[in-house]
């Protein structure tokens, strides 16, 4: 049989349907995939639609990944100010470019494009939240504010996506043990963590400060 490629299973979704992951059931369906050069290497861009709301997710896909074993993944969540704006109250702009050219530069890798802007709490929660860090809140503490838990995401679309792309085990690019853990409690086999360090900027530093001392980030670990 000839190896499967991304247009082969735009075609097997069409007709998806499962139960659903997770608590909420959800359930993606890869819609469309094709090509996407970039200056971080050679993608292909997957889109996917899901059961529950109008985000479309994507994956950035670099190398044959297919029926793969040890396949090396950055779930990145999105973040609208700091992804496309450069903002510099967070480091999420230097984690998705640092993923990035780590991933185009390894014979395969998956970055997952996650659309739970703010943690999960949306874009204007995550300003409300900036407001109130403006005034003196941490991160932490501006979300428990606004009636969030620290960290409002759930990791089921990425272990869908990661089924529908028939990925057999990955290799997790994650400082973040909650990420591990939370893939594995879907059924995804994780075989390794790959560090993924950031260097402070003299404006991120307090955020990632607190994402040390109270989310249990394991920034100082190398190697
Ligand atoms: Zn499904
Ligand atoms: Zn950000």
């Amino acid at each position: 049989m000839e190896p499967m490629t991304l247009l082969d299973l735009v075609e097997a979704d069409k007709n998806h349907e499962c139960d659903g992951v997770g608590k909420d059931h959800i359930c993606v369906k890869i819609a469309a995939a094709a090509a996407l050069p970039s200056r971080f290497g050679d993608f292909q861009v997957v889109g996917f639609t899901n059961n529950k709301d109008g985000k479309d997710h994507a994956a950035f896909v670099h190398g044959d990944v297919i029926g793969q074993e040890d396949v090396p993944i950055r779930m990145h969540s999105e973040c609208l100010t700091g992804d496309a704006i450069g903002s510099l109250r967070c480091d999420c702009r230097d984690q998705l470019e640092a993923a990035l050219i780590a991933l185009g530069q390894m014979e395969r890798g998956i970055l997952l494009y996650l659309r739970q802007e703010g943690r999960g709490i949306g874009l204007t929660n995550k300003i409300r939240a900036y407001q109130l860090q403006d005034q003196g809140l941490d991160t932490v503490e501006a979300n428990q504010a606004l009636g969030f838990r620290d960290d409002e995401r759930d990791y089921s679309v990425a272990a869908h996506m990661l089924y529908s792309l028939r990925v057999k085990s990955v290799a997790l690019m994650t400082n973040n043990p909650n990420k591990l853990k939370g893939l594995e409690n879907l059924g995804i086999k994780v075989t390794r963590r790959i560090p993924h360090i950031m260097k402070p900027t003299e404006f991120n530093r307090a955020y990632l400060k607190t994402k040390q001392t109270k989310s249990g980030h394991m920034l100082a670990e190398q190697g």
